[in-house]
């Protein structure tokens, strides 16, 4: 399959670094060539789907929501399970965060691929970094090189994955983010883990974006707008 090495689609959270990975495929492939994609996996936060469409709409570009259910059926993670509260420590048994969904973003950018497929899209644009964070290890570059392998032998798809974010610390995500003009989008992300707004500023991505914006010195629009 031949796909438009010209576009490209971002996976979209309606957190910080989906966006500022939105505004990193805007300066690159222009606003025209770029899409997005948004999963509703029944997280408990439904504010983040809203979050992206808003993010989507301030940024001028397309927003397409695609359902999978299954991780809700699957349970046991803080982020899809109401009866799992978000735990400050990493879980003995797994050595990970219980916000940590399996397989998460391994799904995520198998459909985003079949979307992309679809309409001849050669990039992908997801917003995973090894550094400075949870560990999770679908996050990793070595990971997403191997998958970058499959989706490309299983669909026979000359496809690339973007990691703009990689090896970038929250710090330099915050200065990315002003530099590709990011920053009053950010006013419309979605990063409490707690599901509030304004955010909680307790929970471990509430304290880890403060820092990155704290590092960087620059005020976050995000607590000031909402
Ligand atoms: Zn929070």
């Amino acid at each position: 399959m031949r796909a438009d090495p010209d576009k490209a689609l971002v996976v979209l959270s309606g957190g910080q670094d989906s966006t500022t990975c939105l505004y990193w495929a805007i300066d690159r492939f222009g606003q025209a060539n770029v899409d997005t994609v948004t999963f509703d996996y029944g997280q408990r936060h439904r504010i983040e789907l809203e979050c992206a469409a808003r993010v989507a709409e301030f940024a001028g570009v397309h927003n397409r929501v695609l359902p999978i259910d299954t991780f809700t059926a699957l349970g046991g993670d803080a982020l899809t399970d109401d009866a799992i509260e978000v735990a400050q420590e990493i879980d003995a048994g797994s050595g990970l965060p219980n916000t940590f969904v399996p397989g998460r973003n391994l799904v995520f950018l198998t459909f985003a691929a079949a979307y992309a497929w679809r309409r001849a899209i050669a990039n992908l644009v997801t917003g995973v970094a090894q550094t400075d964070y949870s560990g999770y290890p679908d996050c990793r570059e070595n990971t997403m090189a191997a998958l970058q392998d499959a989706l490309s032998l299983g669909m026979e798809f000359d496809v690339t994955i973007h990691t703009p974010l990689m090896h970038l610390s929250k710090r330099e995500t915050v200065e990315l983010a002003r530099d590709l003009g990011g920053l009053p989008a950010m006013a419309l992300t979605h990063t409490c883990y707690n599901g509030e707004r304004p955010p909680c500023g307790k929970c471990p991505a509430c304290v880890l974006r403060a820092r990155g914006f704290a590092e960087a010195g620059i005020e976050d629009p995000l607590p000031a707008s909402s």
